[in-house]
This record gives structure tokens, sequence and C-alpha cells, in this order.
């Protein structure tokens, strides 16, 4: 067997792996065997690339440089997965999928520069094969560079280092629909003649581009978009694997492409967005004003000895938990609290909101951690017909999830994103630090009604005090 077929044969089974890995990682049970199918795919696809590259006559120096890249690589993945926490996760994807983008441009910008422009040394590339080989830089160098400034916005926006409010441009959907002709007609002029000043005009116009469609997009909006630059970053992966005649990269890239694209549409649907408007960097959404301005009332604070007394006498408890409870690590202190009120023969259950949480699946991946019983943990859907017969609902550290204002307020910027009806149990407490509004920026209604209550301070140490109380 030769060393190409031998790579060709490895690649099918890391691309099979991969397959098995995203199968694995559609349900908690199996996401960690999913996770190791994932690790064995990639530890095959670097020994084959690294056999194929030998076998292609890699020199002592390329040897080295490629030992010093996966050994600096391999160290900061280690350095930042075993450091990063909980709430860091998606800043640190989105920064991760910038890399990609990067990656995308400077294959493309190799690719030209070791083709197009070196046309002396190219004895058997026809005319044709050109064009399509100009084509592939220019759409690779596009979706590379839109996905690297995008991603390097949402990383901002995420870690909080920018605002998260929607940038608004005067015109913007125009300035984005003038960008995609221009994009198109710098290919075409590309592929009739491939040169350097027309992909650079290309290359800036993509990176302003993907700065624009990110920037142009809402607080409320951002998972879907972290999930969106996934899509982006495996296009990006993919049109380098034909730039590189690289199978894997190809299949992996559309794979990664197309389960990122599935998954921003589902949660297109779970937050009652348009699909089209966020891909099109919030086409249709002309920027509402944050209502936090308006006048609520007064809210009434509980101390956690009289949460205890609550939740002593409920019939069922429902708790909604959100961002502030990863803040504060408290799912511990929330799974000894469920088992406490299970103990005394009170009905606990969760209610999980599709977007609660800074990545999806956050809470459920917290409270599995805590050992709360998948059982009682019910999806939004499952539980919301429930909240008005339940005695006790308990916010912990959950806000725009559970914003009575995205129902009944339709000039809201969350407005139509359905939410966890909680108030229509007969009781909520919500614990948070102070009266302060949640990621989407929006003051919440819910801690002004007559049947809530505000138990302020860190989630993890009110709970713990509700716990001796108890
Ligand atoms: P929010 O971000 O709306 O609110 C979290 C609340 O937790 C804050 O109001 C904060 O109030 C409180 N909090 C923070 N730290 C603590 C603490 N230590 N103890 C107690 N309370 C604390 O959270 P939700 O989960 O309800 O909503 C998620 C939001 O994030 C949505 O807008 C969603 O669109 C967005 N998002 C979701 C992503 C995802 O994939 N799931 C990704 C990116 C964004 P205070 O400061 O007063 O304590």
């Amino acid at each position: 067997m030769t060393a190409t077929s031998a790579a060709s044969a490895a690649y099918i089974v890391a691309a099979l792996l991969f397959i098995l890995s995203l199968a694995g990682l559609s349900k908690h049970e199996t996401a960690k065997t999913g996770n190791a199918y994932g690790m064995a795919g990639m530890v095959i696809a670097l020994a084959a690339t690294i056999g194929l590259a030998v076998d292609h006559g890699l020199s002592g120096t390329g040897a080295v440089l490629m030992a010093v890249a996966v050994v600096i690589g391999a160290a900061i993945g280690l350095w930042r997965a075993a450091k990063v926490e909980m709430t860091g996760m998606p800043e640190l994807i989105a920064i991760l999928h910038s890399f990609v983008g990067l990656a995308a441009v400077l294959v493309g910008w190799n690719g030209y520069l070791s083709v197009e422009a070196d046309l002396e040394n190219q004895t058997e590339v026809s005319a044709d094969l050109l064009g399509i080989h100009s084509g592939e830089v220019a759409i690779g160098v596009f979706i590379g560079a839109v996905t690297f400034t995008g991603s390097i916005v949402a990383f901002l926006k995420l870690s909080a280092r920018i605002k998260s409010n929607p940038l608004v441009l005067p015109g913007k959907n125009w300035l984005n629909l003038g960008a995609l002709a221009a994009f198109a007609a710098l290919t075409v002029v590309f592929v009739i003649e491939p040169n350097l000043p027309v992909l650079a005009v290309l290359t800036v116009l993509a990176l302003a581009l993907g700065w624009h469609l990110v920037a142009s997009i809402g607080g409320g909006d951002m998972p879907v978009v972290v999930s969106m630059l996934n899509s982006y970053s495996g296009w990006a992966a993919a049109a380098s694997g034909f730039l590189l005649g690289n199978d894997l990269l190809i299949i992996t890239g559309a794979l990664v492409g197309s389960s990122g694209a599935y998954l921003s549409y589902i949660m297109c649907k779970a937050m009652n967005r348009s699909f089209i408007s966020v891909i099109a960097g919030g086409f249709g959404n002309e920027g509402s004003a944050a209502s936090s301005d308006v006048d609520y009332g007064e809210h009434t604070e509980i101390s956690a000895e009289e949460t205890a007394e609550l939740l002593r006498d409920a019939k069922s408890v429902v708790i909604t938990p959100g961002y502030g409870m990863a803040v504060a690590q408290a799912q511990g202190a929330v799974a000894d609290l469920t088992r406490k009120l299970t103990e005394r023969g009170v009905e606990v259950r969760f209610g999980i909101h599709p977007v609660a949480g800074r990545l999806p699946g956050h809470m459920n991946v917290l409270l599995a951690e805590a050992k709360v019983p998948y059982d009682v943990v019910l999806e939004m859907d499952e539980i919301n017909d429930d909240l008005a017969a339940t005695s006790v609902v308990l916010v912990i550290g959950a806000n725009d999830t559970v914003n009575p204002a995205a129902a009944d307020d339709p000039t809201s910027p969350i407005a139509g994103m359905p939410v966890l009806r909680v108030w229509e149990a007969e009781r909520v407490v919500v614990f948070k630090r102070s009266m302060n509004t949640g990621y989407a920026g929006v003051q919440n209604p819910l801690f002004f009604r007559d049947n809530s209550r505000m138990l302020f301070g860190d989630a993890r140490e009110r709970v713990e005090d509700i716990l001796r109380a108890l």
C-alpha cells in the first residue's frame, strides 16, 4: 500500500469517528464517549497528515517546524482548556473560530502566491484549472476573513470588552448587500485576471463585512451568532480543504458547517428569531430602545430564613437556573437543596430555558455535574404549562430567560422570545446580587410583581443559608 492510499484510508476512519463524535454529543449520557471518538479521529488525522508529509519528502527543517507548531499548539490548547471557567466557554469558542478563519485566509493567500503568482513554475496547470483555483482562493479568503473578524467581535462582546448593544449604522442592510455584490464582482475579476491588488481589496472588504455583521447583532441574539460563526468556520475549513486537495478537511468542514447551521436554526426557532435576519446581521431589526428607563414601582425583599419557611410549606417547587448560578457555582448547593426538599415530600423540578447561561446546554451540564437526576430537569416547553400550579419558583441567577416583557411588551428588545412564565406561580423568589439587568441589558418587570420577592446576594451563599435554616 502506498503512503497516499494509507493516508486516504486513515482519513476515512477519522471522518467516521468525527460523525460518531457528533452523534455522541447530541445526548448528555453519550457526550463523553462522543468526545473520545472526536479525539481519536483527530489523532489519526494528525498522524496520517504527518505520514503523508514525510512521504512527500518533508525536509529536516520542515519536520522541526511542524513539531514545534504541534507542541506549541497542543500546549496552549491544554493550558486554556484546563484553565477556562464554564462561563468563559463561549468567548473561548469564539476566539478559536477566529483562528480557523485566519487559517483559511492564510491558506488562500498561500494558494495565490504559490500558483497564480508563480505561473512560470506551473508546468501542468491548464487555463480552466487555474480559473477554478482562483475561484477557490477568492471564496476561501472571503469566508475565512468574515469568520475571522466576526469571531473577534463576538469574543469582545461575550467577554464584555465591548458593549453588547447592536451597532446601527445608517443603511446597514444596504452596506451588507453592497459588500456581497462587490465580493461577487471582485471574484469574477480575480478569476479572469488573478492579481494581488484585487485579492487585497477582497480580503479587506470581507474583514469589514465580518466585523459589521456581528457588531450589528444585539446581546440577546449572541447565542445564535456563536453557533453561526461555528458554521462559518466549518465552511472556511472546507474551502481550505479544496485548495489543499485534502479530503478530510472538506468532510470535517462540511460536518462542522452543516451541524453549526442546523444548531443556529434550532436556536432561532427556540428564541422566535428569523434565521435569515440573524445571518444577515440583524436584517429587519432596526434596534429597539432598551426599556430600562421605565418606572416599574417598588420591589420587595425577602430573607433566606423567610424563603426556607416558604419552601417548608410548599407542595411543589420549580427551580429556573440562569447564568448567575454558573457565576456563583451554586449548582452543588442547589442539588443539596433539591435532595433535602424531596426528602420532605416536596416535588422539586427544574425548568431549563434553551439559552439560559452562556452556551447551549450550560445549565444541563452544571446540574449533571452536581448529580441532579435527569428526570427532574425539564425543558422550558415541558414545564411552562405547569408553572401556574406551582407553589414556589426559585429563579437562581436567571434574568432575560424569565422576563415577562418578552411576552407583554412589543417594544422590548427581547419581544417575542419565548420565556419561562415563572410569574404565573403562587410565589417567585429571585436570587441575584443587585437590580442590574441581564445579558440583553433590559430591565425585568418580574422583580416588581406582587408575588415576587428579591433575595439579594451571591446565589451560592444564599442557597447555603436556606439549607442551614431548613
Ligand atoms: P442573564 O444573563 O439574563 O442574567 C443573569 C443574572 O444573574 C444577572 O441578572 C445577574 O444579576 C445574576 N448574577 C450574576 N452573578 C450572580 C451571582 N454570583 N449570584 C447571584 N446572581 C448572579 O441570564 P439568563 O441565563 O437568564 O439569560 C442568558 C442570556 O445570555 C440571554 O440573554 C441569552 O440570549 C444570552 N446568551 C446566551 C448564550 C447561550 O448560548 N446560552 C450565549 C450568549 C449569550 P446581578 O448582577 O444583579 O447579580
